[in-house]
């Protein structure tokens, strides 16, 4: 007997849902370079499909960014996780996150760090997020609304810190919020050119590493594009 859809068995939708993120680490994070096995792994655990909205769960597992409501998008899944690879975590960093979104790469980095502290200035993006973060009981994630630009100089220094939407430059408050010895993922440039940077800092500068090509949403704040 064939089973009415939304009628399903919750335990065989699950299994589902996780042979489909499986596959998505498969072909469109491994495949295409992320090696960071603890990368791959927090990827196969974290449920994709409850981030996005509910009328496009079923894209949630394919390898294209999605559209997340106020002209936001969460990134496609292999640029999650080069990004987070490129920040070299090994479980006890504190980590600064601007742009939470639906909260999706928060949750990512939760398995990977210590704490995560995640700056959204879209009001209804963040209390989503921060919503499905308790119901997903993960515990070491705070979430707040404010321009991400100005970091969060309450907690800092930061170990670690990415920034899921592109700037016209490295925002000098991040800077001095990344501590010495720590690393900074960002994206550089317009709407229609940017550029993957890695960051950490030398001296009294930065030394900024290029990382390839990237598509991101513009980072709109004081140290940002204007609005
Ligand atoms: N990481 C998210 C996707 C982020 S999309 C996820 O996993 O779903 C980029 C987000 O950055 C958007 O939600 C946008 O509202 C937010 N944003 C843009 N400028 C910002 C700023 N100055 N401070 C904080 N968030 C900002």
């Amino acid at each position: 007997m064939v089973t009415p859809p939304g009628k399903r068995d919750p335990a065989a939708q699950e299994r589902e849902y996780a042979h489909q993120r499986a596959l998505m680490v498969d072909r469109h994070v491994a495949a295409r370079g992320v090696k960071d096995p603890r990368v791959l792994d927090a990827m196969r655990e974290v449920p994709r499909h409850l981030f996005v909205p509910s009328v496009i769960a079923a894209k949630a597992y394919g390898r294209g960014a999605l559209p997340i409501g106020s002209k936001q998008t969460i990134s496609q899944p292999y640029i999650v996780a080069r990004m987070i690879e490129l920040l070299d975590l090994s479980g006890n960093e504190k980590v600064l996150e601007i742009g939470t979104g639906t909260g999706y790469q928060a949750v990512v980095l939760s398995k990977l760090s210590a704490k995560v502290f995640s700056i959204e200035r879209l009001n209804e993006l963040a209390l989503r997020a921060a919503e499905l973060i308790r119901e997903l009981k993960i515990y070491n994630v705070t979430v707040k609304v404010f321009d991400g630009t100005y970091g969060w100089s309450d907690h800092a220094p930061f170990d670690r810190i990415i920034v899921a939407a592109a700037a016209p430059e490295v925002p000098e408050p991040l800077v001095q919020q990344l501590a010495r010895t720590g690393k900074m993922v960002i994206p550089i440039g317009s709407e229609k050119s940017q550029r993957l940077a890695r960051v950490i800092r030398v001296g009294t500068g930065i030394q900024i590493e290029d990382c390839g090509t990237a598509e991101f949403v513009p980072l709109v704040g004081r140290f940002g594009w204007k609005e």
